[in-house]
């Protein structure tokens, strides 16, 4: 079967970048090893997605904002960061940029839902679920994508969103820094005796990360949030051998009752802490994206978000090029689409490295260091300044229009 795109991956970035991608004379394939019931209504999985005002608007032209149901989105109004006992915060707020949100939070499984049914809705786009790519041939010409059930796809260029431990990305020969940070997060849904007046919270504790993503009241009037808490794998078995009674104590106990009883109302969920950067975002008749290619440690909320920038920055190029009748694998447009994806990325991947190594250390000397950073942060408008701009940028950038 012949295609101009194939898409390796129909999780979030994949299924988006197929929507992006559509309506410019091109046929697009998805391929997902995941079962077509699991794409059309994906189970909870936890995590609750900040999502930038770029995010939004990328989502919105597609059509996918519009199909997560309005009460699970939940505003960000700001967001603190904590250290230790000190009383140093870091504040992110909106004011002064026109905005009356710093982002919006929604969960990950209907991110996906209205993902896939935005792509399934496009008539130049064939989603093939339930069977995985096990090879990419590239010749200078083309290249060949075979799955296992032996159909082999022909494509001008293939697309890897094949998650930040990508088989495409290695077996073709392309290496990627990866950082085990030696942790694992768990996120599951609590209620709160007191309001959280929909600010994040990223608190930073000696031998604990326990972060809180507000979220809207419940329908019984509950205030609700996700709590996200950062252990070391031996420490996080215990706590996930706790029943739901004890787990939420021990959440009001490592919490230290700032917003009150805290009490579990959801499914808990863990994932490992690993951080990835690809070498290279390209090759012949190849391009990276989503977490194969930035694959962000959580603790900035910033690796779906870099995943559409990246993903909406590329179909604007396809397009250009298909557009002109030129080559929609064109290595110059490739290579300007790499060049241009890791300025957008590259420092905030390693600000948040430097961060999430820093604040889970503590020796003294670490204490030391997070707190002067904390001050230094809290103060320095510039500090502030960068870290927002990333958070606020709205227009979508001639890369990404
Ligand atoms: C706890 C947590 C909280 C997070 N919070 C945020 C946040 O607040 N904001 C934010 O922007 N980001 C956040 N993220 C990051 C975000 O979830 C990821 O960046 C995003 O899911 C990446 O999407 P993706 O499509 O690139 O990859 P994935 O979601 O990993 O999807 C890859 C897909 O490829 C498929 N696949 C793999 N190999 C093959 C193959 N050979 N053949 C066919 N299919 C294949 C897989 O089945 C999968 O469906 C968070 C992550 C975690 C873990």
């Amino acid at each position: 079967m012949q295609f101009d795109v194939v898409i390796v991956g129909g999780g979030p970035v994949g299924l988006a970048m197929a929507s992006t991608l559509s309506g410019a004379g091109l046929s697009i394939a998805v391929v997902e090893r995941a079962a077509q019931a699991e794409l059309a209504t994906p189970a909870f999985d936890g995590r609750e997605i900040a999502m930038t005002h770029l995010s939004h608007e990328i989502m919105e032209r597609i059509g996918a904002w519009g199909l997560i149901p309005e009460g699970d989105i939940s505003p960000l109004r700001e967001a603190r960061v904590l250290n230790g006992g000190s009383p140093f915060a870091m504040r992110f707020d909106p004011s002064g940029r026109g905005k009356e949100v710093l982002g919006h939070l929604a969960p990950n499984h209907l991110i996906r839902r209205s993902l896939y049914e935005t792509a399934n809705a496009c008539a130049d786009v064939s989603i093939f679920a339930g069977v995985a790519v096990t090879e990419v041939r590239r010749e200078e010409a083309g290249a060949e994508v075979e799955l296992a059930d032996g159909q082999v796809l022909d494509a001008k260029l293939v697309i890897a969103a094949d998650t930040r431990f990508s088989a495409i990305r290695r077996a073709q020969g392309i290496g990627a820094e990866m950082r085990d940070f030696g942790k694992t997060m768990m996120v599951c849904r609590i209620a709160l005796e007191k309001p959280h007046d929909h600010v994040a919270t990223e608190w930073f504790g000696y031998g604990q990360t326990f972060a809180l993503l507000p979220l809207n009241d419940l329908p019984d009037g509950r205030h609700q949030a996700s709590a996200v808490v950062t252990l070391t794998p031996d420490a996080m078995a215990r706590l996930m051998a706790l029943d739901d009674e004890a787990l939420g104590a021990e959440l009001t106990r490592r919490y230290e009752r700032r917003l009150g009883r805290m009490t579990v109302i959801g499914s808990r969920h863990c994932y490992p802490l690993v951080a990835t950067y690809a070498n290279r975002f390209q090759a012949r008749r190849l391009a990276l994206i989503g977490d194969a290619a930035v694959g962000m440690h959580p603790v900035t909320a910033h690796g779906f978000n870099f995943g559409l920038r990246g993903a909406a920055d590329l179909a604007r190029r396809i397009k250009e090029q298909a557009q002109h009748g030129k080559d929609i694998a064109d290595p110059a447009m490739l290579a300007a689409w790499e060049a241009s994806h890791r300025r957008a990325t590259w420092v905030l991947y390693q600000a948040t490295n430097v961060t999430a190594k820093l604040f889970t250390d503590d020796r003294p000397p670490a204490r030391l260091l997070r707190d002067l950073g904390l001050r230094l942060g809290g103060l320095l408008p510039p500090v502030r300044k960068t870290v927002l701009a990333h958070l606020m940028e709205s227009r979508r950038p001639a890369a990404a229009r």
